[in-house]
């Protein structure tokens, strides 16, 4: 490893340090701020003081984000710097002559690897804390089940993938990054179409919604917006969490509303109906096209980036390859990738949260239920120990949404209607009908 990239990852490290403390620093502050601002138990606008077991969760969830981000870094490096990744590649290719087999035999054993070292972490994160905070019901076999389900996806999706993006990298090594950031476009709008027919149901039972007066009040309100051919459905969830979530998917003849059984045992009608209004927001505003549209303009300077720094590190490492297009370079692009995710995800969240808030004004515009739409925000964020706000740095680079804080505020103050004023997505709404 040369000097300057000695220099370059002992750089980052630093940084890293850094950015942990002050998430923590952040944090403290955040907490005694919320403890300053909700001293009694009183409701202020619907929010109650955050308890000692929230303040905790949210700790946990903290740590774990911090955890997730090293580990992300250190086992792609840790299989790079020790030669492993150019040890499976001779290994893959000593056993098939065909370069597809190869690929696929390569990223099954580093999945397999990946797997194997995150798993106290994965298993404590996500069953051991869930069941600790009163999160989930979900038996260990389930979990398992899930865990190996996952794999096999990610291992049979993910090789196909890989073996496109290296054989674009071989015979177009200039330009690959822009030819596969423009290709992203399609392959996003086709997983998005996909998944929710083919790869949701393996993780769990969807139906058609049982409640037939709330599928009733439900395409009233999807006429009202004029979205068409869309089924409700409903998801057994109940079985790996007690959180609640409903939204709307896929595009084209896969759309559909989701709800998870968890949400339809906890929230009134009116509440579902706002929920779902908020998606409906989504849809007729196009987000999700807007979102894979995005997805692939970033995808190309995110390509690029990767492809510049990864050009920069070959010249100046000997990891047992001297070429982009050389399966052994995978760690380098995954740490690459994690790189730039990691500092445009303020970003993404950014344009995200913005996104949310004009499905939240989309909501009260429809359903004009203010008092659902708060109590409903309540108890879906309540109920997953969700903090009123968290510290900034954390908020920058987790929330998608608006905090539950500002969500809360805003659906308590805002009618429009009851001063005459004009709404702002009066021509998604038919006039009542
Ligand atoms: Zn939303």
């Amino acid at each position: 490893m040369s000097k300057k990239l000695l220099f370059v990852i002992s750089s980052i490290i630093v940084v890293f340090v850094i950015f942990a403390f002050s998430v923590k620093i952040t944090e403290n502050m955040n907490d005694a701020k919320l403890m300053n601002d909700y001293t009694y138990q009183s409701i202020d606008n619907g929010i109650k003081k955050p308890t000692v077991k929230a303040l905790e969760y949210h700790r946990t969830q903290v740590n774990k984000w911090l955890l997730g981000l090293v580990l992300s870094f250190i086992v792609p490096f840790a299989l790079l710097i020790s030669g492993f990744s150019s040890y499976i590649r001779d290994l893959s290719f000593k056993r098939t002559g065909v370069v597809f087999l190869a690929f696929f035999i390569y990223f099954l054993i580093y999945e397999c690897i990946t797997t194997i070292v995150e798993l106290p972490f994965d298993y404590y994160g996500s069953f051991v804390l869930k069941h600790l905070y009163g999160l989930s019901n979900q038996t260990l076999l389930k979990w398992i089940l899930d865990l190996i389900e996952n794999l096999a996806i990610t291992v049979i999706v993910g090789s196909v993938f890989i073996y496109f993006v290296y054989t674009l990298m071989r015979r177009v090594p200039n330009l690959w990054w822009l030819v596969l950031g423009i290709l992203m476009i399609p392959i996003i709008a086709f997983v998005t179409l996909v998944s929710p027919m083919y790869i949701d149901p393996i993780f769990n039972k969807y139906c058609k919604i049982q409640d037939v007066t709330l599928e009733n009040k439900i395409n009233f309100e999807l006429k009202r917006v004029g979205i068409e051919k869309c089924n409700v459905y409903e998801v057994n969830k109940s079985i790996d969490t007690n959180e609640m979530n409903a939204y709307m998917t896929g595009i084209l003849n896969s759309k559909r509303i989701v709800i998870w059984d968890t949400t339809l045992k906890k929230l009134t009608d009116r509440e579902v109906l706002c929920i779902l209004a908020h998606e409906m927001g989504h849809y007729v505003m196009n987000h999700i096209w807007k979102g894979i549209i995005l997805g692939g303009v970033l995808s190309i300077f995110i390509f690029y980036l990767v492809n510049k720094a990864a050009l920069f590190v070959i010249g100046n490492s000997n990891f047992g390859f001297n070429k982009i297009y050389d399966m052994a370079s995978l760690p380098l692009i995954i740490i690459l990738l994690n790189l730039c995710m990691f500092i445009i995800s303020p970003a993404i969240n950014s344009y995200s949260r913005h996104v949310e808030h004009e499905a939240d004004v989309f909501e009260l515009e429809l359903t004009k239920d203010n008092d659902a739409a708060v109590s409903s925000t309540v108890k879906l964020h309540q109920n997953s120990l969700i903090l009123p706000s968290p510290g900034i740095i954390y908020k920058l680079w987790n929330y998608d949404h608006p905090t539950f804080k500002e969500r809360v505020e805003f659906e308590n103050m805002y009618k429009p209607w009851e001063n005459g004023q004009e709404l702002n997505y009066k021509k998604y709404i038919k006039s009542d009908m």
